[in-house]
């Protein structure tokens, strides 16, 4: 007799490795951080095309607050690489372990997605994928191609990994030409060992470095998180850290706890504090900022991709 099919199967948590750590109860939210639930009928037409293309997108993984907003207006970021991460940030909702086989016909269901979505800008990110030779750069690279020919019109942002140092990977993303090159360096740098255990600090920002390099009229942005317990003054140095790297756009938001067992929320930083830092940011040289409590990587993406473009021609008419 076969017992094993009476024998209840836990279903496989979506982050195993984190488990065993500690729980930290969630704070309630502050007013500023509420949001609509969404459901609105146009973002539930977004939903259904992400289905119908069988994509998946980083605002729904990452259980992102603005998603009612954002997919009202058709703005969804899309992961490529699969579901599941072979990191472990302690800040993350994506899943994490055994990584999904690579699907190559991805990149031609985004731009089909895209050119549906009559898209202006999109935004495509991905997983971690620390066990593919280039680390999933050649995928990146065939999906803006491929978003290229279906939706010429649109332009492309990539939120990238770090690729783990392999050779190659990161200029075989810039030589297919995205319109702007973000990698986020999420928190600062005393900060790394618990929140993103598999990453270097440095290395993310000599990755930022070496894209302005390669391609100077390619768009830098890099983007981080508050409330993990950072100070100001740690802050203020990775602003300037990323202006020494010649990034263009930044990014700042209040982290939000995934679950229990994710990093505790350290603090709430208030709206007046955002408003402070972007003043500080921009004093910096930063051609664009955007802080603000609910402020993601790809929040707005859109209108921020056209004010870069205004900012830089701004700047160089000034210095002609
Ligand atoms: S902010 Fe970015 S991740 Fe969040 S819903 Fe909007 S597009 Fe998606």
């Amino acid at each position: 007799m076969d017992f094993t099919s009476a024998i209840p199967v836990p279903p496989s948590p979506r982050h195993p490795e984190k488990a065993h750590r500690p729980d930290n109860p969630i704070p309630r939210k502050p007013d500023w951080l509420r949001v609509k639930a969404p459901g609105s009928p146009e973002y539930q037409a977004t939903r259904r095309l992400m289905r119908e293309h069988t994509l998946n997108t980083v605002c729904e993984e990452a259980g992102c607050p603005n998603i009612g907003e954002c997919w009202k207006q058709k703005h969804a970021t899309v992961m490529i690489l699969g579901r599941v991460c072979t990191r472990a940030c302690t800040f993350c909702n994506v899943a994490t372990g055994r990584p999904d086989l690579l699907d190559q016909h991805e990149p031609r269901r985004v731009a089909e997605a895209v050119a549906a979505l009559g898209l202006s800008h999109v935004v495509v990110t991905s997983v971690d994928r620390d066990d593919l030779d280039d680390g999933g750069a050649e995928h990146f690279a065939r999906t803006i191609g491929a978003i290229r020919a279906a939706a010429p019109g649109t332009t492309i942002e990539v939120l990238t990994p770090d690729f783990l140092h392999k050779a190659g990977a990161l200029e075989t993303v810039v030589a297919a030409k995205p319109d702007v090159f973000n990698h986020n360096l999420e928190t600062v740098p005393r900060l790394y060992a618990e929140v993103r255990p598999g990453a270097r600090y440095f290395h993310s920002l000599r990755l930022l470095d070496q894209v302005k390099r390669i391609d100077p009229a390619l768009f830098t942005k890099s983007g981080i998180m508050v409330g993990l317990g950072e100070d100001k003054i740690e802050v203020l140095q990775v602003m300037d850290d990323l202006r020494a790297a010649e990034v263009d756009f930044l990014t700042m938001g209040q982290y939000l706890q995934p679950t229990i067992k994710h990093h505790a929320i350290a603090r709430f930083v208030t709206p007046e504090e955002f408003r402070s830092y972007r003043s500080f940011a921009l004093g910096k040289g930063f051609l664009l900022v955007s802080a603000s409590p609910l402020t993601r990587s790809s929040y707005h993406a859109g209108e921020d991709f056209a004010w870069l473009r205004a900012a830089r021609a701004a700047k160089l008419a000034t210095a002609g």
